[in-house]
């Protein structure tokens, strides 16, 4: 029999590799496995935004909060530059209805401490020069959100683990796990089984295959969002730009299907522009979208910045992207099986997987933490399986 740990971590995204560092510094002999290698999945895919305006309004503030702080004394903590960059972020209004919601996230925005404001069309250009503004009505802007570059962001945190004791395990499925009595003592995996006190489940969209190994039945839903890279260009954009429509869909994307071309578009340190996003529901799993969405995203971007019609596109990519019906992560103890952990679906990963670290951390070590986690446990009332 393998030599126990103190916690085993499934998933080497963002989420597991904050956890396994902030384990690993506070001495827990930790391990950390994942099918792939890190960043196998979603974390592998995404613009690596720091997003604050994206929040759920009504029980994750003091979750933001707490995350944006975090990133202001990272790089140092860590020890490692992720590539942090202080840029602005800008959703665009199209409509009446966008413009009422946007309204109300400024208020709450605003009341939490963020300094949300709401742009004209004619402030809009003073933000984001090239922006065509002819069918806009205006913008939701946070001067101060970020980006950081993800591949730095994930190996810092995994290298300063691993000088602290981190075991890894990569191409190593989890097919189940060691329950004894209501308990989870560890898990069985393509290479066998291993023993902890606590396991901890990163696993994104893939959690509720999982739970079903259990019995359970989770309510992590996904869609399969889908980006595309052009070629490198001179600086053309400030800061990050998507589209209130986001919110219009409300946190429930319903059917199977469907593809929704919202606009992401990001520009990374080296002159990328990154263009997105376009989304595929998928009710069972699937790996790839459809062609269809390509032109989606093409078109998403070159409506409102008509300049980048011309540039060559490199590559497109999509993954499984986690999400819940309410909004809200999975985060705590499963109820009635001691030793599982859910750390899954956040909303913004990227400015909330510091905090998840420390979180996780410390319910492990002190039994208790800074962090509300109550209203996020994965069997909540308001959740609902289908
Ligand atoms: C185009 C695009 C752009 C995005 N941009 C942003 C952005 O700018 N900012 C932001 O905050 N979010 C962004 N996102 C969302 C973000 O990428 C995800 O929310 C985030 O990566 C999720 O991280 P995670 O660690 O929770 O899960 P994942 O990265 O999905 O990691 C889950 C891991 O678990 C492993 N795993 C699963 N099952 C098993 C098993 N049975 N055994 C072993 N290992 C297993 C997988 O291999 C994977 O490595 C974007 C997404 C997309 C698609």
């Amino acid at each position: 029999m393998q030599e126990p740990f103190e916690v085993i971590v499934v998933g080497a995204g963002y989420v597991g590799s904050s956890i396994a560092y902030h384990l690993c510094t506070a001495g827990v002999k930790t391990a950390l496995f994942d099918r792939g290698l890190f960043a196998a999945a979603a974390s592998r895919a995404n613009y690596g935004n720091i997003q604050i305006q994206d929040m759920e309004m009504e029980n994750s503030i003091e979750m933001i909060q707490m995350a944006a702080k975090k990133f202001e004394t990272l790089e140092e903590e860590l020890d490692w530059k992720v590539g942090l960059r202080r840029i602005g972020g800008l959703l665009l209004i199209e409509n009446e209805n966008q413009m009422y919601l946007m309204r109300e996230r400024e208020k709450v925005g605003r009341m939490a401490g963020f300094q949300s404001e709401l742009l004209t069309d004619r402030e809009l250009q003073e933000v984001e020069p090239l922006i065509d503004t002819s069918r806009l009505l205006g913008g939701l802007y946070h001067a101060k959100e970020g980006q950081v570059d993800p591949f730095q962001f994930i190996w810092g945190h995994l290298t300063r683990a691993r000088q602290r004791g981190l075991r890894e395990f990569y191409g190593v499925e989890v097919t189940g796990f060691i329950e004894n009595s209501g308990r989870i003592e560890g898990i069985r995996t393509t290479q066998g089984d291993f023993y902890a006190k606590l396991v901890v489940l990163c696993t994104g969209a893939y959690t509720r295959a999982l739970g079903k190994t259990l019995g359970r039945d989770w309510d992590v839903r996904y869609v399969l969002g889908q980006a595309m890279v052009t070629e490198p260009v001179g600086l053309a954009l400030c800061g990050h730009i998507s589209s209130a429509s986001f919110f219009e869909q409300g946190d429930e994307i319903v059917g199977g299907g469907a593809v929704i071309a919202n606009l992401a578009l990001s520009q990374t340190m080296h002159g990328h522009l990154l263009l997105g996003e376009a989304m595929y529901t998928a009710e069972h799993f699937k790996k790839d979208v459809p062609y269809a969405s390509l032109p989606g995203v093409g078109r998403a971007a070159v409506r409102y910045f008509p300049a980048f019609g011309k540039l060559r596109v490199l590559r497109g990519w999509c993954a499984p992207v986690a999400h819940t019906s309410d909004g809200c992560p999975f985060l705590g103890p499963v109820p009635e099986l001691e030793g599982l952990f859910l750390a899954t679906a956040f909303r913004s990963t990227v400015i909330i997987s510091p905090l998840i670290g420390e979180t996780v951390m410390q319910w492990f070590v002190r039994g208790n933490c800074d962090l509300n986690i109550e209203k996020f446990s994965p069997e909540r009332k308001n959740q609902h399986a289908h």
